[in-house]
């Protein structure tokens, strides 16, 4: 039998990622009615490619003083970190922390400079030098000659985040293909419905008092399906290392080089085989990493370690690179803008994070851009949950 029934929600989200499920928790437990809407496994596309750094801005205030980026994120560890003792709003103490700091380290000639950096007002208190007696199993050899810091940015495991973010609003959360099972009908810029249909040829009409646009590098064809033109994408393109090896030890990084781009960022993670994996952006993986082939990049990978860490066996390491996009509004210079990225157009949201790390800020904006809830609930679709998205180390 066919037809069709309404459905009415306070918001859905279109999307599958750390944006749309943080927010999806947040309005959830604010009392409104939510539908989350993905097209993928969930987190597969940039979240669960992320390194998993919660920025509190100290990367980019290497160049020596705090910037609009570095005190939007000032917030953000302590946010996190109060989501994963299961307070605040969104409740994620199922989710791993893998380390509750990174390593900020020199190459020998920029002694100096990191010096004064970690010495200047404003990162007082968010760092410290650590003693050399007191040195992690990574930088424990005489042949490092420059200095360790300890800066207080959390790293947490992606896959644990979006698995428990995806918890919180399991219920609610639908696979959809569109074109097949999903269609987004827009009137004057605006969207007026989406009708999803299950197996069965059943029809369910949605309707939303708003309409969040969550969808990572989605966004892009979502805007253009719309008739929206404005806010544009840019993506900044990101060609990452993956070193595995059994055994390797803990390296969470911030490396300081000559420019203000660390010339590499590291975290450590461990594969479904109990293999340890460090996981390796930075500058590395930017412009001249992104035009590399995978061969030179992990040629040139070689060649940085060789050069930063002699002292580190990687003879028997397998290097692996992935390629990821960072999605966010086009800013004109090129470079991310400072904070979360939310902007509302009649009945939509359009909105990207721009860093994992700020998911909170983004949930924050929507919130701020929502009517009170109708109260209008809804029974069960007949659609399938989607399955959580794998590392980037786990896909073939
Ligand atoms: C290699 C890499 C490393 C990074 N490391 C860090 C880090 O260490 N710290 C940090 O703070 N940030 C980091 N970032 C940035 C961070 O990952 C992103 O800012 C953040 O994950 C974006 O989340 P999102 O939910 O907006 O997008 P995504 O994670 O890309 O999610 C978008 C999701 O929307 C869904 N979707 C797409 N199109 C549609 C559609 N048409 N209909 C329905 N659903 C759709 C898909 O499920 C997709 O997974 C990194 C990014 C990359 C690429």
């Amino acid at each position: 039998m066919t037809g069709t029934r309404q459905a009415e929600y306070d918001t859905v989200i279109i999307g599958g990622g750390v944006a749309a499920l943080w927010t999806a928790n947040v309005l959830k437990n604010a009392g409104q009615s939510v539908l989350v809407l993905t097209n993928t496994p969930l987190g597969e596309g940039q979240s669960l490619a992320a390194q998993g750094v919660i920025h509190g801005g100290l990367k980019y205030a290497v160049g020596g003083k705090l910037t609009d980026s570095s005190e939007a994120l000032a917030a953000m560890p302590g946010r996190w970190l109060a989501a994963m003792r299961g307070e605040g709003p969104v409740d994620l103490s199922g989710a791993r922390l893998l380390c509750d700091h990174q390593l900020m380290w020199s190459l020998p000639n920029m002694v100096s400079q990191v010096l004064s950096f970690f010495g200047s007002k404003a990162l007082r208190g968010r760092s410290a030098a650590i003693a050399r007696e007191d040195y992690p199993a990574v930088f424990d050899t005489d042949d490092y000659k420059g200095k360790l810091f300890r800066i207080d940015e959390p790293v947490v495991d992606p896959v644990s985040i979006i698995q428990e973010l995806a918890r919180g609003v399991e219920a609610e959360t639908y696979l959809v293909g569109w074109g097949k099972n999903a269609s987004l009908e827009s009137v004057e810029s605006q969207i007026s419905a989406i009708i999803l249909r299950d197996d069965s040829g059943d029809a369910v009409r949605v309707t939303a008092s708003r309409y969040l646009l969550a969808a990572g590098a989605g966004n892009g064809a979502l805007l253009s399906e719309i008739g929206i033109s404005s806010p544009a994408m840019q993506l900044r393109p990101l060609h990452q290392l993956i070193i595995r090896k059994r055994g390797l030890p803990d390296f969470f990084s911030v490396c300081v080089g000559t420019s203000p781009k660390p010339p590499l960022v590291s975290t450590t993670h461990i594969d479904s085989e109990g293999r340890t994996i460090w996981y390796i952006g930075g500058d590395i993986a930017e412009q001249e990493g992104v035009a590399r082939t995978e061969a030179e990049q992990i040629m040139a990978g070689k060649t940085l370690f060789a050069k930063l860490m002699p002292w580190i066996d990687l003879a028997e390491a397998e290097w692996f690179t992935c390629r990821g996009n960072r999605a966010e509004p086009l800013t004109g210079t090129g470079d991310r803008p400072p904070g979360a990225y939310c902007e509302r157009i009649g009945n939509l949201l359009v909105a990207w994070p721009t860093k994992l790390a700020l998911a909170p800020n983004l949930a924050d904006e929507v919130l701020r851009n929502s009517e009170k809830s109708t109260g209008q609930t809804n029974p069960p679709l007949a659609l399938p949950h989607p399955p959580l998205g794998r590392a980037p180390w786990e896909l073939p």
